[in-house]
């Protein structure tokens, strides 16, 4: 039976409960998908527009701190070459990613919060906002940070951050995390960074071993609750190095690709104004995989602009997608891609979230508001 959507494409619709987003993520027949895949890019094109914003991401570095069971540069696996990119190799990625009109970049890397690392960061985003008079908008994600480290990056001119939950559940979480991983604190960072004054982004793995669908309902309250600027969500691919390999998922390839397109669409019918990436992740299970994502409410893509040389050693799981291409090669092939879907690419913008310049407006007409 195909699922009540909201059907006006324009209206908010709300907030959907817990049991109707939960029937979302379990309708997974053709018909059900199809509907509410419709629906929600009626959504997104009657809140966004029929197009996708463009942030070309920089993993500067698989340097990392941290041990997440999942992930393939986590810092126990010995299996890979360590680098670091200088700043001089970032502000010409970011260069690039200006000239090809991509408006935004992202830099990713490991989470570190030593002394050289912080200053180290700052300094890049600062000769970022020096190209072409502050035109390139800067995403970071960059982990768990202090408030103090949250304020300097932002005060060199970062404005938006990407940190995802992972597991809107603390119980699923600390089964995904060594033991000196904290959800209360990583939920904290994400009230942190709103206090800053960064649009912020979270997110979650789809599919990954241990996780129901109530947790994935839990995880578009969870993104609603707090009231994010922006979502980035993928399926979770294993990596052969990752000790969580050893844990099957319940969902094949195929099955978990478009669970992942039904959290894409539930997530836009729960926060219809606000950015959502089309991870690379669903490109490594389906070639179309991104374009999918658009097509189910998706807005953001995140091109890859990292040097090739450096590209197989940022393998947070198997199979990840354009490790011999470079820049120039996938952009011509995204164009291609986006067009082919009938949507537009926002050239030389930021495409900043529109819930948060909404938020903004709000605040400020409230009494007393800045
Ligand atoms: N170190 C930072 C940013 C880099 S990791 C951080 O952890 O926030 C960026 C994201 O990659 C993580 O948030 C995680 O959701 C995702 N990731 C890691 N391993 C993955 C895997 N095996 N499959 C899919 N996504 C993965
Ligand atoms: Fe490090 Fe991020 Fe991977 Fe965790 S997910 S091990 S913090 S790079």
């Amino acid at each position: 039976m195909e699922r009540e959507a909201p059907t006006s494409a324009g209206a908010a619709p709300g907030a959907p409960s817990r049991e109707e987003t939960l029937a979302w993520l379990a309708a997974d027949d053709p018909a059900s998908e199809e509907a509410l895949f419709r629906r929600a890019y009626e959504v997104k094109v009657a809140h966004i527009g029929r197009t996708v914003n463009l942030r070309g991401i920089v993993e500067f570095s698989n340097i990392c701190s941290k041990n997440c069971y999942y992930c393939g540069i986590r810092r126990d696996n010995r299996a890979t070459n360590r680098y670091q990119m200088t700043v001089g190799e970032i502000l010409e990625c970011a260069r690039w990613a200006h000239e090809a009109g991509y408006g935004s970049v992202v830099l990713q890397a490991g989470e570190r919060s030593d002394a050289r690392f912080i200053a180290f960061v700052e300094e890049a985003v600062s000769g970022i906002k020096g190209i072409a008079g502050g035109a390139v908008g800067v995403t970071l994600s960059l982990g768990e940070q202090s408030e103090e480290t949250y304020r300097r990056w932002f005060a060199a001119g970062a404005h938006r951050y990407l940190l995802r939950i992972e597991a809107s559940n603390p119980a699923l979480y600390a089964r995904l995390h060594p033991g000196d991983h904290s959800w209360e604190e990583r939920v904290e960072c994400l009230r942190r960074l709103r206090r800053v004054g960064y649009q912020v982004g979270t997110g979650v793995m789809i599919g990954i071993p241990g996780q129901t669908l109530d947790d994935l309902a839990g995880d578009v309250l969870f993104y609603r609750e707090l009231d994010v600027d922006m979502v980035g969500m993928g399926p979770y691919v294993v990596h052969h190095e990752a000790p969580l390999r050893e844990r099957e998922t319940a969902l094949d390839g195929p099955a978990r690709l478009r669970l992942a397109l039904r959290m894409i669409a539930a997530t836009r019918l729960a926060l219809p104004d606000i950015n959502i990436a089309a991870a690379t992740a669903l490109q490594s299970l389906h070639p179309e995989g991104r374009e999918m994502g658009i097509r189910a409410g998706a807005n953001i893509i995140m091109p890859n602009v990292t040097p090739t040389k450096y590209r197989a050693q940022y393998q947070l799981y198997d199979g990840k997608p354009c490790l011999d291409e470079n820049a120039a090669m996938c952009r011509g092939c995204l164009a291609r891609r986006i067009e082919g879907i009938g949507e537009t690419i926002a050239l030389n913008s930021w495409g900043d979230s529109r819930r948060f310049a909404r938020r903004a407006k709000e605040e400020g007409s409230r009494p007393g508001g800045a």
